[in-house]
């Protein structure tokens, strides 16, 4: 009779539970180790689950309810604060046993240094494609002495990968050290300027080809990727940014099969205001969410 009344894991996302493995796994990964500006973001994952259950789960773009389809709410890795490495480790194992498992895994940051562990994990059986959406190249050498930083995370993960693997949306916020970097490795990015004027199916299409060799793919959402009018809770707003349906309307088009795993990082609640950058976090899961279930088709 008391099972009637708990809710075992209240943060949790409300969905209806996977009976046979499962298609999509949500793990909060709340670093927030080398944050400069405005820190907070390790109160993300909880706060984008909680938007999240409080929005409509049916995605117009996808005629799809997310709620019909099965989804693993795994939890929060156990971050150690002051320990980075270990951090790090933790959550390319937790990746590694999603990937292992056949899953797509969906990170909750977190600042955006978590995407290297999981691109890691996942580099072990297949390199992925990356697409940031984000204001910065975040492709500095190092950031205040550091060389795994959030400024730094694209750069180390380009090693990792290739830079031709790499491709950036939305950028408006350089220092001369990385467009110089991005010159000379050929990474391919598009400012929010250039895809204010190239326009939504422009920039998809140019996405779609960069992706159109790759065997697997992994989406990086920095939530400063929107213009602080919509997403002021971030840890390094910038102004001149992309507009909410332009970027969902973006991340809706290029998922298809081959996405392994994506990311939404950097929301930080101690900035936000009224809750409106965890609200659009949690709608860019969704949209992430019907996608991939639009895709995979069945109910899981
Ligand atoms: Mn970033
Ligand atoms: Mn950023």
């Amino acid at each position: 009779m008391e099972e009637l009344f708990l809710n075992r894991s209240p943060g949790s996302i409300v969905s209806s539970p996977c009976t046979q493995g499962f298609l999509v796994a949500v793990v909060g990964a709340p670093l927030d180790h080398t944050s400069t500006y405005r820190p907070g973001c390790r109160f993300g994952p909880a706060r984008i689950r909680e938007a999240y259950n409080n929005i409509e789960a049916y995605s117009l773009r996808r005629g799809i309810d997310v709620d019909e389809y099965c989804l693993e709410d795994l939890g929060d890795i156990a971050i150690v604060p002051g320990d980075l490495e270990e951090s790090l480790r933790r959550i390319e194992v937790v990746s590694s046993s999603v990937f292992a498992r056949g899953g797509v895994l969906g990170l909750l940051g977190g600042e955006h240094l978590i995407t290297l562990p999981a691109v890691k994990a996942l580099s072990a059986s297949s390199t992925p494609c990356l697409v940031v959406f984000d204001a910065h190249l975040d492709l500095r050498e190092e950031y205040l002495g550091l060389r795994l930083s959030h400024a730094s995370v694209t750069r180390r993960i380009s090693e990792l990968i290739g830079p031709e693997r790499v491709m950036i949306i939305g950028v408006r916020a350089v220092s001369r050290e990385e467009l110089e970097y991005a010159g000379s490795r050929r990474i391919a990015f598009i400012t929010s300027n250039q895809a204010r004027i190239l326009g939504v199916r422009e920039v998809s299409r140019r996405i779609r080809r960069f992706l159109s060799e790759c065997k697997s793919t992994y989406i990086s959402v920095d939530m400063d990727v929107f213009d602080p009018a919509y997403a002021p809770g971030v840890g390094n707003p910038e102004a001149e940014g992309m507009e909410p349906w332009s970027v969902l309307d973006m991340v809706s088009v290029i998922i298809d099969e081959r996405l392994r795993g994506f990311d939404i990082v950097e929301v930080s609640p101690p900035y936000d205001v009224g809750g409106i950058t965890s609200i659009l976090a949690s709608k860019v899961l969704l949209e992430i969410l019907a996608s991939i279930h639009s895709i995979h088709g069945g109910k899981h």
